[in-house]
């Protein structure tokens, strides 16, 4: 197996390469030159494995370069109860008939990011290894809150690595907050800036190609890398869990092997529900795939459209990890979708700089449309949603998810399908405690983030998450907050440059 870029089908690394390098030098993501194939009869044999054995089965099909006991050495790492709440990994809930919830947040900063950003450090470092890179990888994220915790959770003293998080001073949560400036770890920094997500990520941007940084970092053996969806090592560990789930549903006879099921996914950047596709296919019997948005909808518009314009107004919503107008994934999507046409993608991603905008052709349309369902949810109706399976089902979901099932339901009523259905659950919801107290607690007063979680535990009845509990009485290790035109100088100073 070797690894294309999307804007230049030439290309062809092994999957360490692509891992090392996240992104393709003339800006193009890489992608498996085929898709490798899962046959029913090996579901049978991943019905017998734990977690952790499954996603090295999956792996050892893309990461051809990779060693077994380096798969092995990566998934035992990552997929252990140290880090995860349970010996499954993620837990299926059944909402209602022949509708469950795959709950992809019980690692430890409560996201589904986690999945991925727990083994991500250790394919970057097996990686980094194989293509004798010989350097420290020192990581910059930019983000709007999940990415950030995740991000250090996972790369915390991780050997041969350094992790530096930057996030908007006034445009993360509370807990968020907390979260990242409480982190613990040798090799982690954390820093606010005096503006927004998009200053944070324009500025991580200028320092990945300054050439002049670059140069003093080879000069001291340091290399930068990336920990964001568009690195293939973030993607692939998502594809596992939609197969797991599966073969979880059939060895509880909840569904027959062989039949097809709904998947549905939240989305912002277009990785989880992109995953779900590779998982499709691979072979796993996916009926529809459902693109679910809040009311930054640019996916359900080009979904049923043709046409992807970011040129809107962006909305500040409940469900802040979905607030994204440019979904970075959809490229590898539409690279499969052309039959690997690397001229039209860069003429698309062209036009999307340049004119915000651009309109695929009709065969790409309609393949579009019969693969996926798209719709969306505003803050109201996501209230509603929270509110409502609260009190039919006893069950408290986050925003996000229920953004989700408010699609999945509209979606029912539309097409009258029966389908099983699969809903991606990508957050606990204390870690959206204010907004899901709005839904489900309708005027309380509570304004401290810890008596909201307290609240919101006597009405979910599900235990508060450790790793949320604690950070009330955790120290705060990291104060700095810099202007954005000082990022570059604040990075060289803490790599003692
Ligand atoms: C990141 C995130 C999403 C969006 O996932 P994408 O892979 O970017 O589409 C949804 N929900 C939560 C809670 C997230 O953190």
């Amino acid at each position: 197996m070797f690894y294309k870029s999307t804007r230049n089908s030439t290309i062809n690394v092994n999957s360490a390469t692509a891992i090392t390098q996240g992104i393709s030098a003339e800006g193009g993501l890489f992608v498996p030159n085929e898709i490798p194939k899962i046959t029913l009869e090996e579901f049978k044999t991943l019905a017998k494995m734990n977690y952790s054995n499954r996603a090295a089965y999956i792996f050892k099909k893309y990461l051809t370069d990779f060693t077994e006991t380096e798969i092995q050495y990566c998934t035992e790492n990552a997929y252990n109860t140290n880090n995860f709440e349970n010996e499954s990994i993620v837990e299926i809930s059944h909402l209602f008939d022949g509708t469950y919830m795959l709950e992809l947040w019980h690692g430890p900063t409560c996201a589904f990011k986690d999945m991925a950003l727990q083994i991500l450090p250790y394919f970057l470092t097996t990686s980094a290894k194989k293509v004798n890179l010989n350097k420290k990888i020192v990581i910059l994220v930019a983000t709007s809150g999940d990415t950030g915790k995740a991000a250090l959770e996972g790369f915390k003293d991780v050997d041969g690595t350094q992790i530096l998080v930057f996030y908007p001073e006034n445009g993360v949560s509370p807990m968020q907050k907390r979260q990242m400036t409480t982190q613990d770890g040798e090799n982690v920094g954390v820093c606010a800036i005096k503006g927004n997500f998009d200053d944070c990520q324009n500025g991580v941007k200028a320092i990945f190609t300054d050439e002049d940084i670059k140069k003093k970092l080879e000069e001291r053996s340091l290399i930068f890398s990336s920990a964001n969806s568009i690195n293939w090592g973030r993607l692939l560990p998502q594809i596992v869990y939609y197969i797991s789930a599966y073969t979880s549903l059939v060895e509880d006879n909840q569904i027959e092997l062989g039949e097809k099921i709904n998947i549905v996914v939240p989305t912002g950047n277009f990785g989880n529900i992109l995953a779900a596709y590779y998982a499709k296919q691979m072979g796993l019997p996916v009926n529809k795939l459902i693109c679910a948005s809040n009311i930054n909808n640019v996916l359900t518009d080009f979904i049923n459209t043709g046409v992807y314009d970011r040129n809107r107004k962006f909305y500040a919503t409940i469900s802040p990890s979905m607030d994204i107008l440019v979904s970075s994934n959809l490229e590898r999507l539409l690279y499969h979708l052309t039959g690997e046409n690397d001229k039209q993608i860069n003429e698309w991603f062209t036009s999307l700089v340049s004119e915000g905008k651009y309109e695929v052709t009709d065969d790409v349309k309609n393949v579009l449309q019969k693969e996926f369902y798209a719709g969306y949810s505003d803050d109201e109706q996501t209230k509603d949603t929270i509110k409502s399976i609260y009190e039919q089902y006893s069950y408290t979901c986050d925003t996000h998810t229920a953004v989700a099932v408010k699609v999945y339901n509209e979606y029912k009523a539309k097409t009258g399908d029966t389908t099983k259905t699969i809903i991606a659950s990508t957050a606990s919801p204390y870690k959206f405690s204010a907004s899901v107290l709005e839904a489900i607690d309708e005027g309380n007063k509570i304004t401290d983030e810890y008596e909201m979680i307290e609240r919101l535990n006597e009405l979910a009845k599900f235990e508060i998450p450790e790793s949320l509990a604690e950070l009330k009485d955790k120290e705060i290790r990291f104060i700095d907050s810099v202007e954005k035109k000082d990022m570059k100088e604040y990075v060289l100073k803490k790599l003692g440059i």
